[in-house]
């Protein structure tokens, strides 16, 4: 390869989580990296984003260098986790203590996370930040990928990483088909002020409409909730006057934190599965939501984009003397990540058909699996260590060495 024709060893584009967690990871090598994001990051812009980071994630975060940081703040965890349905009596309680852990994971906002990716980033003399700039177009040739951005900038690559998210440009336009399910489901998102203490325990109640999560935050009153409903019923909560709004909250997670004192601003995400047919195509990968969409029942979305990213980091990083863009390197991190993604994929499929019929039959069944599971501490163990991610085919960046 004509080395003098190349700007960057590597283009991420796309510099949130999984974009981030990719530089973060990449830049400590020799790789000479670029990172291309179209939004300003603006530390004091409030953002509703929330996410259950699981203890593999823990472990990219460490290996990235960014949980000193995330630690040194206030930062919710879970020790506990129950659920429950709301037609029956079936419920499935989890505890760390079974497993000998401190917590089955984290609850931490896509802010501190970006603040801290930020930061790390800053002080490595090898990768750039290009922000605000946007990827208008991309040529593959045999050696080498050209980003077009919006400025008129032309910037050569040997590969270019795809981190842009549920409409990713860089899958358009290297022509990889995604196969989009719309799950006729909106997410409301927003903190909520309790009369009862969470005591780290996180909570779902299943509904017919959809489930209602909530995440326990550091403050022991105050939890993240994802109540994911009907786009009608959406729009008419987050329409509703305060008071209104606190009433239907408490009625659907039955009271169990007592009375709501208080919520923020109200957001709403629109729910869909995606799966991206191919990870990597000539001298481009894709990873996290570019790649991949699950429903956020699980709060599994940001850590399988942050698994993404710490395989194909590693076997970049085991192999900087070579080209990191040539096709055989860039189909092993697609080995490696998508059947374990389609596996969690089909896994939320499964839990939200299931909990969203109406069915007798398939409502009985559901309560005595759940009951049934619970009296079983072998199989709680299996279900809480894979959603821990603490079983399973990691990288080496995400293995918790006492576990493994
Ligand atoms: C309601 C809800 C709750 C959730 N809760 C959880 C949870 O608890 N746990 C969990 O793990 N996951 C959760 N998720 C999923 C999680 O939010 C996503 O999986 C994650 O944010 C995806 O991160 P990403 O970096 O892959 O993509 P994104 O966050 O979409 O980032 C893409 C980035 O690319 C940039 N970009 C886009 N196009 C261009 C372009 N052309 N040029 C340059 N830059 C570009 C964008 O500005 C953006 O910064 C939840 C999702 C929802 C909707």
């Amino acid at each position: 390869m004509n080395i003098a024709k190349i700007d960057y060893d590597l283009i991420i584009v796309g510099g949130a989580v999984s974009g981030g967690i990719m530089a973060a990871l990449s830049g400590q090598s020799d790789l000479k990296i670029g990172i291309i994001e179209s939004r300003v990051h603006d530390p004091e812009q409030p953002d509703p984003r929330v996410f259950a980071i699981t203890r593999a994630s823990e472990q990219v975060f460490r290996s990235a260098g960014i949980w000193d940081e995330l630690e040194s703040q206030p930062m919710g965890h879970f020790r506990e986790m129950e659920v429950w349905d709301a037609n029956g009596s079936g419920s499935i309680h989890f505890d760390s203590k079974s497993l000998c852990e401190p917590t089955l994971g984290y609850i931490i906002g896509n802010q501190p996370i970006q603040n801290a990716l930020i930061k790390v980033i800053a002080e490595m003399d090898n990768v750039r930040w290009l922000c605000p700039e946007k990827v208008d177009q991309i040529e593959v040739q045999t050696d080498h990928a050209e980003v077009f951005l919006d400025s008129g900038k032309r910037l050569k690559s040997k590969l270019i990483v795809g981190a842009d998210g549920a409409h990713s440009r860089v899958r358009e336009l290297v022509g990889i088909d995604s196969k989009t399910h719309d799950y006729q489901q909106t997410a409301i998102v927003c903190s909520v002020k309790s009369q009862i203490a969470h005591h780290d325990v996180a909570r779902q109640r299943f509904l017919t409409s959809g489930p209602l999560a909530f995440l326990p935050l550091a403050d022991p009153h105050v939890c993240s909730i994802v109540w994911s409903t009907t786009p009608d019923q959406a729009q008419v909560l987050c329409d509703m006057p305060a008071d209104n709004f606190h009433r239907e909250l408490e009625e659907a997670f039955d009271s169990k934190l007592g009375r709501v004192l208080e919520t923020s601003r109200r957001f709403s995400f629109p729910l869909n599965r995606a799966h991206a047919k191919n990870y990597v195509s000539n001298r481009v990968a894709l990873i996290g939501d570019a790649a991949h969409r699950v429903h956020p029942l699980a709060g599994q979305g940001a850590n399988l984009g942050i698994l993404d990213a710490a395989t194909l980091a590693e076997i970049l990083l085991k192999n900087t003397d070579t080209d990191i863009g040539r096709f055989p390197l860039l189909r092993k991190y697609e080995r490696q990540r998508k059947g374990e993604n389609l596996s969690v994929i089909a896994t939320m499929d499964g839990f939200k058909h299931l909990f969203g019929s109406t069915l007798e039959p398939v409502q009985w069944l559901r309560n005595f699996g759940m009951d049934l599971a619970n009296s079983c501490p072998p199989a709680k163990k299996i279900i809480m260590q894979k959603a821990m991610g603490l079983k399973g085919d990691l990288p080496e960046l995400a293995r918790t060495p006492n576990f493994l």
